[in-house]
Parts: C-alpha cells; sequence; structure tokens
C-alpha cells in the first residue's frame, strides 16, 4: 500500500502524541508535529471537537489575530549600541482587550509568544475574566544587563510597540525575566509618548506596576496564591490533606517560591527545589522563606546548603539545613504534589517516567510536552493545567486594572476573596467538564474556555 502525505502527518503526529487536524493546513501552520505552535493547537482542537465548536471558531482561534516583531538599537554601557528582538503577538480579542505578559528571556521566539498568547486567550475565557490573549517578550537574557541597560530596553521596546499597545487594547504585565520595576518603565514611557490626547489613566496600559503607581495589592504572591487556591479546591476530591502534603518545585522564581511560602503556611512540607542553579532536599521539609530570601540575593537555589541558621524558621515542616541532589534524584524525589514553576517543557517523556507524585500541578506556562502528558496519563498521574493553576496572576491583573480605571483601590482582604472566588469557580468549571465529557483535566479546561469563547462568536457573529 503506498503512502500519502495525510499517513505521514497522521504516524509522525501520532509518535509525537499530537494528533493531526485537517485545519493545521487550511489555516498554513507548520507541519512538524513538535511545533509547539502545532502542539499546543492540537490540544485545544481536541476538545473543540468534543463539544462540536463550529468550524469558524476554530479557525479563528487557530491561529493569532496579529503577530508584531521589532527590532531596536540600544546603547549599552560600554558606549556600543546593540539591536535587539521584540514581540507582541495578540491572539484574540473578543471577549476584551489582548492581555498577557511580557518575557524577557534568550529563548523568546515567535513561536513561543504565540503559544503563550494563545493560552493567555484560553486561560481569561476559562477564568471569566473579560480579556482576550496576547504575550510579547524581548530575546535578551537580563541577568547579563546593567540595571541601566535594562531599563534602556524596556523603554525602546515600548517605544516600539507603543501604537499596538493602550489600556483599552492590550495590556501586558510581568512573566519570566520582567517584574514590577520594568511595569513602571513601560508605563512611564507609554505615558510620555500618548502625549496630551493619550488615555485618561496611560498607566492601565500595563498591569503587575508597583503599588506607588497603581500596582494593586496581592499582585506580586498572586500566581502563587492562585495554586495554592486551585490545590485546595482540588485536593480532597483526591484525597489528598494539605497538611502534611509533601511537595516538590522546579523553579523558585516569583510563582514558585510564592506558592511554597503559601503552602508552608498552611502546613504542607516543601522537600525539594531545583532551578537552573542546582537542587536541594530536605525531606523534613526546606525553610522556604530563607530559600527565598537567599535566591533573591544570589539568584538561584545553589549555595543554600551552606546558609546556617536555616531550620525552625517558618511552616510546621522546616528541617535543619539542606542536601545538594542531582536532577535525576530530584525528579525522583517522592513526593504527593509536583509543582513546575519555571519554563515550557520540562516535563517531557523522560521526565514524566521519573516523577514519583500523585499529582502535576501546572504553576508555568506549558511545562508538560505531550509526550509527557501522556506518560503522566498512562501512569495515573493527574495533571492540574496550566491555564487553570497558574490563572491567579491575570485574575489579580484584571483587579489591577479596574482599580486603575474606576480610581479605588481595593485592600489586600478583598484581593483574596475575589481571586478565591474566581479560581474556586474555575476548578469547578473544569471539573464539571470532565465529568460530564469524561475527559481529562488539560481537555476539560480547553472545553470550558472554548465554550464560552463559542458562546461570545455565536452571539457577536462574524463581521460584516
Ligand atoms: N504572565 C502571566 C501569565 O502568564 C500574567 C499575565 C497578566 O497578568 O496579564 O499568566
Amino acid at each position: 500500500m503506498s503512502t500519502t502525505a495525510t499517513d505521514v502527518n497522521k504516524s509522525n503526529a501520532n509518535a509525537s502524541g499530537t494528533e493531526w487536524d485537517p485545519i493545521f493546513d487550511e489555516v498554513g501552520l507548520p507541519k512538524d508535529p513538535s511545533n509547539i505552535y502545532t502542539q499546543t493547537v492540537a490540544s485545544m482542537l481536541q476538545a473543540a471537537e468534543i463539544v462540536n465548536l463550529r468550524h469558524r471558531v476554530r479557525i479563528i482561534l487557530a491561529q493569532p489575530k496579529n503577530e508584531i516583531m521589532v527590532h531596536f538599537p540600544v546603547r549599552m554601557d560600554d558606549g556600543h549600541h546593540k539591536l535587539f528582538k521584540g514581540y507582541r503577538v495578540q491572539h484574540n480579542n473578543a471577549v476584551g482587550p489582548y492581555k498577557g505578559g511580557l518575557r524577557f528571556h534568550p529563548d523568546v521566539h515567535l513561536d513561543d509568544v504565540k503559544s503563550l498568547a494563545f493560552l493567555m486567550t484560553m486561560k481569561c475565557a476559562l477564568v471569566r475574566v473579560p480579556f482576550g490573549g496576547g504575550k510579547g517578550g524581548v530575546n535578551c537574557n537580563p541577568r547579563e544587563l546593567s540595571i541601566g541597560e535594562l531599563e534602556r530596553v524596556s523603554r525602546r521596546f515600548t517605544a516600539a510597540i507603543a501604537n499596538d499597545i493602550g489600556p483599552d487594547y492590550d495590556i501586558p504585565a510581568p512573566d519570566v525575566g520582567t517584574n514590577s520595576q520594568i511595569m513602571a518603565w513601560i508605563a512611564d514611557t507609554y505615558g510620555a509618548l500618548s502625549g496630551r490626547h493619550g488615555p485618561a489613566d496611560p498607566f492601565a496600559v500595563v498591569t503587575g506596576k508597583p503599588i506607588a503607581v497603581g500596582g494593586s495589592l496581592g499582585r506580586e504572591k498572586a500566581t502563587g496564591q492562585g495554586v495554592v487556591d486551585v490545590l485546595r479546591e482540588m485536593l480532597p476530591d483526591l484525597d489528598i490533606p494539605i497538611e502534611d502534603m509533601r511537595v516538590s518545585l522546579l523553579g523558585f522564581g516569583n510563582v514558585g517560591s510564592w506558592a511554597a511560602k503559601i503552602l508552608s503556611d498552611l502546613g504542607a512540607n516543601v522537600v525539594a527545589v531545583m532551578d537552573h542553579t542546582g537542587s536541594i532536599r530536605n525531606t523534613e521539609g526546606l525553610d522556604v522563606y530563607a530559600l527565598a530570601d537567599h535566591v533573591a540575593q544570589n539568584g538561584g537555589v545553589a549555595g543554600f546548603e551552606k546558609k546556617t541558621g536555616t531550620g525552625g524558621g517558618s511552616g510546621r515542616h522546616c528541617g535543619e539545613g539542606c542536601d545538594v541532589i542531582t536532577e535525576d534524584e530530584f525528579w525522583e524525589t517522592p513526593v504527593d504534589v509536583f509543582i513546575p514553576a519555571a519554563l515550557e517543557g520540562m516535563v517531557d517523556e523522560k521526565r514524566a517516567k521519573q516523577l514519583h507524585c500523585r499529582v502535576v500541578a501546572e504553576a508555568a506556562n506549558a511545562p508538560t510536552t505531550p509526550e509527557g502528558d501522556a506518560v503522566l496519563a498512562s501512569r495515573g498521574i493527574e495533571v492540574i493545567p496550566d491555564m487553570l493553576c497558574n490563572a491567579g496572576g491575570v485574575t489579580v491583573s484584571y483587579f489591577e486594572w479596574v482599580q486603575n480605571r474606576s480610581n479605588v483601590t481595593w485592600d489586600v482582604e478583598q484581593v483574596d476573596r475575589e481571586l478565591n472566588r474566581i479560581m474556586c469557580m474555575a476548578a469547578r468549571r473544569t471539573i464539571v467538564a470532565k465529568q460530564k465529557y469524561d475527559t481529562n483535566m488539560r481537555t476539560a479546561a480547553y472545553i470550558a474556555a472554548v465554550e464560552h469563547l463559542g458562546d461570545i462568536y455565536n452571539h457577536r457573529g462574524i463581521w460584516p
């Protein structure tokens, strides 16, 4: 029997875990089944098929509305000029303004940013905040830039995309490698460039700002807090009590460290942490507050084992010091919940086989490859998908934007209460879809998101 192109696509796709769909050809997606954007769209299309989403909505969602790429020169400290490449992908704005973070990282490239923008559309639709999806970034290594260089990169990038963002149109926020200071520089630059006839509150162009310039209380910890809110809603169903549950974390930046601190306050036992500098473990429990201070000062977990005086400092599980372990030992550490809180694609087939946990709570965006996902499913490990698990950040970004637009400030109790309400409802929505369609949690979350988007397109229609 001869082999057709379609057969080849199908067999390739099956080998990588990515379902082949004729829409890939129709909208011109790369045929390579290992392409991250193709893989991301494939996951959504599985859900679209289950709920019989209209073809017109499927093709709209399969490509972003706008893909903006810019190059801009920045004067470096030694006097020479370096050219940087920046991106802003605006995936969908049917629900509201484009929304999503800006990433400063050497691996930032177009397909990656497209996938992350796509996930923002799904995330906002799932938690029902009235935003669409976007993502952007600059290809650079912020660890190698001086503070002055970082400011000039942020301001020149803002100038390059200033006509494409705005408080009613596209609202960036922090992501990997960016923070509240960078948001303040972006807001200041945007305000300066938007002139006398600019928006009433130009600082609402970004969220995740410092409190002093319109940031929201509770935004810094929001993603970590949301991870914990979802876990608290889901774990009783899985018969895992938060008290005494063992946790390991991959990544100890903003999201990982806040999730660890909040979980430890609730009595959980954080036993192992790995980041780009090393891996550490203490089965009695790490002092995650001391570790967060150490990472803030040293840029990573390495060297924490040399610290004396840790232990007994915070949380109810807090042993003395820690051991340095290998990467394999980290992945094989027995825990109840593993929290990937770093970059995409880190839980691949090999790592998924090594994991010794009952639940993977995806605090990072797209941390699990399709191959990794298939292994976790075959091993009966429950995955709480990124678009649900880490939606706390964009949810409190929405609260920040609402506060900016209405000239009010919320106290942290109000932020936490509203965040918890939204996260619990999104978790329930996902569980209902999971039970109704007898599917895994990732597909269920996609179903809950695309049903909402389909409904909006049904009401709005497609112009003209
Ligand atoms: N970068 C975060 C995310 O991936 C937050 C986005 C936002 O607040 O707009 O969800």
